[in-house]
């Protein structure tokens, strides 16, 4: 069992407290915020809109336009935004 100090009196308090049993402050914010699972992030559903941009719209570009400068371009849209949500995700650790 960790002790932290409070926020308000600076007296020591287990992890466990909910309040500072010294001056009845709550303890800080972050520390008693919910866990999130990670499954139920969003950015692991922009994640997977990036892999299924950059599966599909390199095929679907050229078909669509007969082009394969536009395949191109959709595949590399579709890592960016994958990009995009790896990010996301590497900031919510
Ligand atoms: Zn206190």
């Amino acid at each position: 069992m960790a002790l932290a100090p409070c926020r308000e009196c600076g007296a020591q308090i287990s992890d466990q407290a909910p309040a500072c049993p010294h001056c009845g402050v709550p303890r800080a914010a972050p520390q008693i915020a919910p866990v999130m699972h990670p499954s139920s992030r969003p950015s692991y559903g922009v994640q997977a809109v990036g892999a299924l941009v950059a599966v599909t719209g390199g095929p679907a570009g050229c078909i669509a336009f007969d082009s394969a400068g536009a395949g191109v371009v959709a595949t590399l849209v579709g890592f960016l935004i994958f990009g995009f949500g790896r990010f996301m995700a590497s900031q919510g650790q």
